[in-house]
C-alpha cells in the first residue's frame, strides 16, 4: 500500500520502518527534518510538508504528541481534510482527546475521508518488535481495511467501538501503567530504606502475583536510576488529562488515578518533564527524604 506516515518521532520512526521492511511504500513527514533521516535510511522516502506526504497515500498514519498537533494536521490549510481524496483513509495512532478522534472522524466523513483512533501500548521497545498493542475505534468496515497495516507494527490488535473508544481504552491503559510505576517505585523505596537488595526484591514480585511487563521490562533501569525515554513524563502527564477529562464526561470517580495524576504533575514540575516516566521514583524518592 502507499501509506504516508506524520510524525516520525521515538514511535512513528521505528513504526515507519517495519512497514517499509512489510514492502509498503512509505513516505514520511516530521517537522524536525533530522528526524526523517533514519526513514530514508529504512528505505523510505522523506517529504517536505504534510501536503507532499499525502499526495499519494491511500492511509496517512499520524503519531503526533497531542492533541493540537493532530488537529493541525487535520484540519490546516495544507493538511488532511483540505488536501486529501475521497477514499483515504486517516489513521491516528497518537494518543489524544477521545473528543479530538469524534470531530476528526466527523469533519474527515463530510470530505470522503475515513478517520480511525488507533491508539498503541507497549512503548518504543513494542514499535521497534512490531509487537504493540493496537486499540481502535470507528468504523468496522474501515478497521477491516488497515488491519494488514496494523498487524505489521502490532500483534495485539483489537476493533473497540466507534469513533474516539480507542483513546478511551488508551487513557485506562495509562492510568493502569502510572499508577503501576509508581508502585514499582514505591516498592524500590521501601526495599532499599530496610536494607534489602532491591534486585532480588523484584526478581521475586516479577515471577509472582505482582508481575507485570512494566516489572519485567523496567526494574533493572529503575534501580540503576536510567530516565532515557522511552515514554516522557510529558506525555503521561498529557495522557493523566485525557483520562480525567475522561471520568468527569462518564461521570465517575477515580480516586487512584487523580493521585497519580498529581504525582507525575510533580514529577513535571520538578523538572522531570523530559525523562523516562519510570522517573516517577524520584518523585517518591523525593517525598521520602
Ligand atoms: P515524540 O515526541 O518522540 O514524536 C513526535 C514527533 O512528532 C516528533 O518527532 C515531532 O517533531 C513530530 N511533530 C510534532 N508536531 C508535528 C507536526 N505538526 N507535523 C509533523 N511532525 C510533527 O513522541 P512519541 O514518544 O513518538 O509519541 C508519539 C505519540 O505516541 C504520543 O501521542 C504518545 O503519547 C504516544 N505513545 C508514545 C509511547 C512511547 O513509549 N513513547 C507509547 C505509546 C504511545
Amino acid at each position: 500500500m502507499n501509506i504516508g506516515f506524520i510524525g516520525l518521532g521515538i514511535m512513528g520512526s521505528p513504526m515507519a520502518a517495519n512497514l517499509v521492511r512489510a514492502g509498503h511504500t512509505v513516505v514520511g513527514y516530521d517537522m524536525s527534518a533530522d528526524r526523517m533521516d533514519a526513514l530514508a535510511e529504512a528505505g523510505g522516502k522523506a517529504a517536505g510538508s504534510v501536503a507532499e506526504t499525502i499526495a499519494q497515500a491511500e492511509v496517512v498514519i499520524t503519531m503526533l504528541p497531542d492533541s493540537p498537533q493532530v488537529e493541525e494536521v487535520a484540519f490546516g490549510d495544507d493538511g488532511l481534510l483540505q488536501r486529501g481524496r475521497p477514499g483515504l483513509i486517516h489513521l491516528d495512532m497518537s494518543t489524544v482527546k477521545p473528543e479530538t478522534s469524534r470531530r476528526v472522524a466527523q469533519a474527515a466523513a463530510v470530505k470522503g475521508i475515513a478517520a480511525l483512533d488507533a491508539p498503541v501500548s507497549g512503548g518504543e521497545r513494542g514499535a521497534v518488535d512490531g509487537t504493540l498493542s493496537i486499540m481502535v475505534g470507528g468504523r468496522p468496515e474501515d478497521f477491516t481495511a488497515v488491519r494488514p497495516i496494523l498487524g505489521v507494527v502490532g500483534t495485539t490488535i483489537v476493533h473497540v467501538g466507534p469513533s474516539g473508544a480507542g483513546q478511551t481504552v488508551k487513557a485506562a491503559n495509562q492510568l493502569v501503567v502510572g499508577g503501576i510505576y509508581g508502585l514499582v517505585a514505591e516498592a524500590i523505596v521501601l526495599l532499599e530504606a530496610s536494607g534489602v537488595d532491591p534486585n532480588s526484591g523484584l526478581d521475586v514480585l516479577a515471577g509472582g502475583l505482582a508481575g507485570s511487563r512494566i516489572l519485567d521490562l523496567k526494574r533493572q533501569s529503575m534501580i540503576k536510576r536510567e530516565f532515557t525515554p522511552g515514554f516522557r513524563i510529558d506525555l503521561h502527564h498529557k495522557d493523566m488529562g485525557i483520562a480525567i477529562a475522561a471520568a468527569r464526561e462518564a461521570g465517575v470517580s477515580l480516586p487512584l488515578t487523580g493521585l497519580v495524576a498529581q504525582l507525575i504533575a510533580a514529577a513535571r514540575a520538578q523538572g522531570h518533564g523530559s525523562l523516562d516516566h519510570s522517573a516517577l521514583l524520584k518523585v517518591i524518592e523525593r517525598i521520602n527524604r
